[in-house]
């Protein structure tokens, strides 16, 4: 990936020049952000606020490939995926820490790069980076990052508060990261096949941005905010829609019906699934990555909302009893299932 780049061994900076060099250019941001990078522990003031932590561990070759991710969009989306929690819980991101375990075989140059992308993202979404920790990795490289958010008391949102009867929302559209995924994996094949064919990605950047750099959806927190909406349940999308409803219902210890034709898929997402021969709809329901918020509000909420087209509207909350189901376009009813539902039964 680097073969050409120039490479300075991390060895020749050590363990303390290496933390200063990557994280030399983050300044504060935040007021909440009292000490930073620099000291035994990084100190942050709610402002009596009730604060959000949440984890993320990433390692290579089991939650992303470096044979198609570039570093800089690697370290990014590392970010935006941590971030994204805090906002599924109603909350405002303000900081984060970073833990890297670095194999031999990464130059300095490589990880320059992973915190050019988290560097974006830190700028983009206005959070400081007050910590981290920094190793050497047996094999491979592991980027651990938390992040750290704040939410009055009152405005926190759980997975467990879904009502019979309220709406369930998506914002934005599913099944894109796990279809942009897919023509990543196909033009690898290809590559490792034959090196000397350029991959084929005209057409398809939508849906490998969605994969490779993603954003998590401060705005639609936002955006509730401003329309004075409470959503009643919240998660975000990360393991596909059906799981997530899934968790929603266990949760609330409620069930959900969605319906097929509410799904919001993307033309391209739509188109690609088809022909790679895949089920747009399962897309969505088994893909995951998309990082989109989806929420239960109460029916009185949803005149404040119809107007909004990043936001649609799925499905309801029904009884434990009834189970989580989908009606397909065809009038059907199909049981979800964490694998999203079973396709055969169509
Ligand atoms: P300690 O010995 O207490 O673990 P370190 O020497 O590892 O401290 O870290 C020194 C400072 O640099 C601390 O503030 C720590 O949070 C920060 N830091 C270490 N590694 C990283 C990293 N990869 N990214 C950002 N900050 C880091
Ligand atoms: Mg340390």
């Amino acid at each position: 990936m680097f073969e050409n780049k120039e490479k300075t061994e991390i060895n020749e900076l050590g363990e303390f020049g290496l933390i200063k060099h990557l994280t030399s250019r983050f300044a504060i941001k935040n007021s909440e952000s009292i000490k930073g990078i620099g000291d035994d522990a990084a100190v942050l003031d709610g402002k009596g606020k009730q604060v959000l932590i949440s984890t993320d561990l990433l390692l290579e070759g089991i939650h992303f490939d470096l044979a198609y991710v570039p570093l800089i969009h690697l370290g990014y989306k590392a970010v935006q995926v941590n971030l994204s929690d805090i906002y599924a819980m109603n909350g405002m991101a303000s900081s984060i820490t970073v833990s890297i375990g670095l194999s031999s075989k990464f130059p300095l140059e490589a990880v320059e790069e992973i915190y050019k992308g988290i560097e974006l993202a830190c700028n983009r979404f206005n959070i400081d980076l007050v910590g981290g920790d920094t190793s050497a990795s047996k094999q491979g490289l592991v980027i651990s990052i938390t992040s750290i958010g704040y939410v009055d008391a009152d405005k926190v949102v759980y997975r467990s508060g879904a009502n019979e009867n309220d709406l369930l929302c998506v914002s934005g559209d599913l099944g894109g990261a796990y279809v942009g995924l897919q023509i990543l994996e196909r033009e690898k094949l290809i590559y490792l096949e034959n090196p000397q064919i350029q991959p084929d990605l005209e057409g398809k950047d939508y849906i490998i941005e969605r994969q490779l750099k993603p954003e998590a959806r401060k705005d639609v927190v936002a955006l509730l905010d401003d329309l004075n909406i409470k959503p009643t349940s919240m998660i975000d999308v990360s393991d596909g829609l059906a799981s997530e409803i899934l968790h929603l219902a266990e949760q609330s210890g409620k069930g959900f019906t969605i319906y097929e034709d509410k799904i919001p898929l993307d033309p391209m997402t739509y188109e690609t699934a088809r022909e790679l021969g895949l089920d747009p709809t399962v897309c969505a329901l088994s893909g995951g990555e998309d990082y989109e918020l989806l929420f239960t509000i109460s029916q009185d909420d949803y005149k404040k909302l119809k107007n909004d087209v990043d936001v649609t509207v799925i499905g309801h909350v029904t009884d434990k009893n009834s189970g989580c189901k989908m009606v397909s376009k065809s009038d059907q009813v199909h049981e979800l299932t964490a694998q999203g539902w079973n396709a055969f039964k169509r």
